[in-house]
């Protein structure tokens, strides 16, 4: 069995959020958006899988990095793949991305369910079916009835929590929102949401991620006297320092690094060097399902917990496949945005989730996503 032809197929679809001038999305109006699915598809017709950016596969890095490296080779060797294509990183100028490796992983993933008839959760692990939801907010903004205010957040949780949600994160307010940063505003939200919620539902914070350390130790302190279960991303995180400095000086625990370059190598150091209390892991974040579930093991022969970051088929086989992830990050959840409905392109979103706040495994082949392929077609604007 090998494979025969790789292809990234991009197609429109309407889009019900916009992106501010940092870039953070917030509802918006009904728009058109555009996305990219991955297929990898072999010699005997079977075909794996993986929505992307169309920005992560374009035409010069599926020709020049990708193909190479994959056609006509076993579409069950993997880790062979992967380091076959991630080789190519080094002298690529910046143009072979961490996310292109991740869409090729995800997609060699959902091929070798396929060919193997069983679920990727369970091949990469299987630790348990259904895991606990947490409840991600957007990050605020000024809106009326949005997110706007304190109070706001509060009443968001207190819908979150009527849905089945059993644990809730929230954005604060990031540049470029009236009185943002501001660690005193992100706080009175904070303080809101736990009033609201009471003492026994697990509560976190991803706040502004360039504050000063003077002003995230107190931050995070007073994240402490709310019990709140960690914070994570409030400084720049290319400064390991002041993340072992953070560490060392509060009792809060520090979720990291999230969008620190270097995949597995660099959750490696952050453990060895005391930077973080709980190690975070993403299949967008370090470049497929294959490295994400090596952070997963090397945080776990430290007595570590590795929390998943995203959303997404890939993103929930990790969280079913390792025994230190507790929560599956389910979002962005907003009071404008119905996050339970399937955009255009799929019959089902990838985590539905039940009333009690449980998102399962699906026991299809592959990924378990669920995509609407005559839309997709129909919609198809290249033929690369
Ligand atoms: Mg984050």
């Amino acid at each position: 069995m090998k494979i025969e032809r790789v292809e990234a197929i991009t197609f429109t679809h309407r889009t019900y959020t916009q992106r501010d001038s940092d870039g953070h999305n917030h509802p918006g109006p009904e728009g058109t958006g555009t996305s990219a699915l991955l297929q990898i598809t072999c010699d005997d017709g079977t075909v794996g899988q993986a929505m992307c950016r169309p920005t992560d596969l374009r035409p010069d890095v599926l020709e020049r990095f990708v193909r190479p490296n994959l056609i006509g080779q076993s579409p069950l060797l993997i880790e062979r793949a992967w380091y076959a294509i991630y080789k190519w990183q080094r002298l690529s100028g910046g143009q072979l991305t961490d996310r292109a490796l991740t869409a090729v992983d995800l997609a060699l993933w959902d091929l070798m369910g396929k060919v193997t008839g069983q679920p990727v959760w369970k091949l990469i692990g299987g630790y348990r079916p259904k895991i606990l939801a947490y409840g991600s907010t957007m990050c605020g903004d000024d809106m009326e009835g949005g997110l706007a205010t304190p109070e706001d957040y509060a009443r968001f949780a207190e819908w979150m929590l009527g849905r089945g949600y059993k644990a809730i994160k929230l954005h604060g307010w990031m540049v470029p929102m009236p009185g943002a940063p501001n660690v005193k505003l992100d706080y009175r939200a904070c303080a809101a949401v736990r009033e609201v919620v009471g003492p026994d539902i697990p509560l976190m914070l991803d706040p502004h991620h360039f504050y000063p350390r003077s002003d995230v130790l107190w931050l995070a302190n007073k994240l402490a006297e709310l019990d709140f279960v960690w914070m994570e991303e409030p400084m720049e995180e290319a400064s390991m320092s002041s993340y072992k400095w953070l560490t060392g000086n509060t009792g809060l625990n520090i979720l990291g690094p999230e969008t620190m370059t270097g995949k597995h190598w660099t959750r490696a150091e952050w453990v060895k060097h005391d930077a973080c209390d709980m190690v975070r892991t993403g299949v967008w974040d370090v470049g497929g399902i294959s490295p994400a579930m090596k952070c997963a093991h090397m945080a776990e022969s430290f007595h570590m917990a590795c929390e998943v970051h995203g959303t997404g088929a890939g993103n929930l086989a990790v969280a079913l496949a390792s025994h230190n992830c507790t929560f599956y990050e389910r979002g962005l959840l907003h009071p404008f945005i119905d996050y339970d409905a399937p955009a255009d392109y799929q019959n089902r979103i990838d985590d539905e989730m039940d009333a009690d706040g449980y998102v399962h495994g699906r026991e299809e082949p592959g990924l378990g996503q669920d995509l609407n392929m005559d839309y997709i077609e129909a919609h198809r604007v290249n033929n690369d």
